[in-house]
């Protein structure tokens, strides 16, 4: 079986990486807040934490990974935006705008990072859906004596728990001189954190012990990955700027509230995407979301592929510069497997992907080497004449072991194949408007209307639609479109 090694945050060593259970591996990753459009840093863990997922299934098999990625759907920064509306004077309760927002951000999150080739995670749970078991979790803090009741607000007392800080190696008093804590009268100490918050009358809340409210961010993820993942799990995963205070804080709850588990083994987190040498984020206003580059015409592939060349724990820009060799890279990926029609018929045969590739991967994810090899072996099958002396069959094999090893890097060469294929044979169908338009100008003046009914009668045999109008012919195909067809009209 394949080793992986994997870079643990809280040993800050590379270690080998044994699932509790090789039937049941286990990962959460923290998702987004949905309030608006991810941008493209918000792009990078989920590119990263795919291509994980997608090893482990392959070392382990496809039915034996459960990944967890939740939607942050109770937010001020979403309360904010659903306000903002109403203001504007739009229609329903603010509830019902909130909904509205959340439901929508989800939305485009999912098509924008299946766009980018991201394999849905098995388990997608809103934290809406889990405020009784936040609840519970919070009770059992308190009564545990690792939080308190007050003013409404329940918080947690971070000098119970005597490993904080842990995973980023850093003490409490260090975090606390460096932390940008918030000092409430109703906090013991300034480091506690918000494990419930009350909430007003117009904003979203759940009656609770302490009064009606709503959770504190960190409190989500310990329920969710509890309830879904159980007390203990095999790795947990996020953006390094979520390792403090977000996964810290995770830490001491899920530990302190099930002190017989222990919680995540090994912690990933990836680098920042960057601009000009700073973090990319909303609050700085350096973003750009993905929509706007998929709306630009940069497929999702190449971001992708942008993302895999850098180590996921290096920080990374994204330039025009790297934009442009991948995109050049992935037109000859897509060419030298559409010309074998076979290999496209065959589809993806995962079993044959390339030993070094999947070392690479296993290797702490170094994509930008398994990138490096895949870009090797497209030139072998592009123009070697080494790949020429093969055999027809051996050729075949190649090609396969191409697409499966892209496969597992999350590209789907097979269909970025059919679409180069599909441009290539699509005929010009402006020149057959054309065609019929002349011989409609021709037709009024000879009143012998035989040729239009004859190109006509040809389109729509080939699977055209043909729209006429008193100025203006236009050829639609439809899904049985046959561009052969067209052939014998030329
Ligand atoms: P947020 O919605 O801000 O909590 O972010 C969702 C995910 O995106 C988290 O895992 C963050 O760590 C990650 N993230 C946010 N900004 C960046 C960035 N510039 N580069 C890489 N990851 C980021
Ligand atoms: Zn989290």
């Amino acid at each position: 079986m394949t080793e992986i090694w994997l870079h643990n945050t809280r040993t800050r060593k590379k270690e080998l990486f044994e699932p509790l259970t090789p039937d049941n591996v286990r990962m959460y990753v923290c998702g987004p807040t949905v309030y608006d459009r991810a941008h493209l840093g918000n792009a990078r863990p989920v590119v990263v934490f795919d291509v994980l997922y997608r090893l482990l299934r392959h070392v382990y098999g496809a039915d034996h990974v459960r990944y967890v990625r939740n939607f942050t759907d109770v937010d001020d920064k979403i309360n904010a935006t659903a306000l903002a509306r109403k203001e504007a004077g739009a229609e329903g309760s603010l509830e019902d705008l909130i909904h509205e927002r959340t439901e929508e951000t989800i939305g485009w999150y999912l098509s924008d990072m299946a766009a980018l080739g991201a394999l849905e995670p098995t388990d997608m749970p809103r934290a809406t859906g889990y405020i009784a078991q936040m609840i519970a979790m919070i009770e059992g803090l308190i009564a545990g004596g690792h939080a308190y009741a007050a003013e409404g607000h329940v918080l947690f007392r971070v000098r119970s728990y005597k490993a904080y800080g842990g995973l980023s190696g850093r003490s409490v008093d260090d975090m606390i001189a460096g932390a940008r804590v918030e000092v409430a009268p109703y906090k013991e100490d300034p480091m506690d954190f918000v494990l419930w918050k009350p909430s007003s009358d117009d904003l979203p809340g759940w009656d609770s012990p302490w009064g009606r409210g709503r959770p504190g961010w960190h409190i989500e993820c310990s329920a969710m990955s509890y309830e879904l993942l159980g007390d203990s799990f095999d790795i947990h995963g996020g953006g390094n700027d979520l390792m403090f205070p977000h996964h810290e804080n995770e830490i001491a709850q899920s530990c302190c509230a099930h002190p017989q588990g222990g919680f995540a083994r090994f912690w990933l987190h990836n680098e920042m995407l960057q601009v000009e040498g700073k973090k990319m984020s909303k609050s700085l206003g350096n973003f750009f979301t993905v929509h706007d580059l998929l709306e630009q015409g940069v497929p999702g592939e190449v971001i992708r592929f942008v993302f895999l060349g850098t180590h996921y724990r290096r920080p990374m820009d994204w330039t025009e510069k790297k934009r442009g060799e991948a995109q050049r890279e992935l037109e000859l990926w897509a060419n030298i497997i559409s010309v074998d029609p076979e290999v496209l018929d065959a589809g993806v045969d995962r079993k044959l992907v390339d030993g070094e590739i999947v070392a690479a991967i296993a290797d702490d994810l170094n994509t930008s080497l398994a990138l490096t090899k895949l870009r090797a072996l497209a030139r072998f099958i592009d123009n070697g004449s080494e790949f020429l002396q093969l055999s027809r069959n051996e050729q075949f094999t190649k090609r396969k072991v191409f697409v499966a090893s892209a496969d597992l890097l999350g590209f789907d060469v097979i269909q970025m194949a059919r679409a180069a294929k599909q441009r290539r044979s699509t005929p010009d169908l402006e020149h057959f408007s054309l065609l019929l338009a002349h011989a409609r100008i021709e037709a009024k003046e000879t009143k012998d209307f035989s040729e239009v009914d004859r190109l006509k009668t040809a389109f729509v045999d080939a699977g055209l639609e043909v729209r006429m109008s008193k100025d203006s012919i236009e050829l639609v195909p439809t899904p049985d479109f046959d561009a052969a067809k067209l052939e014998a009209l030329k």
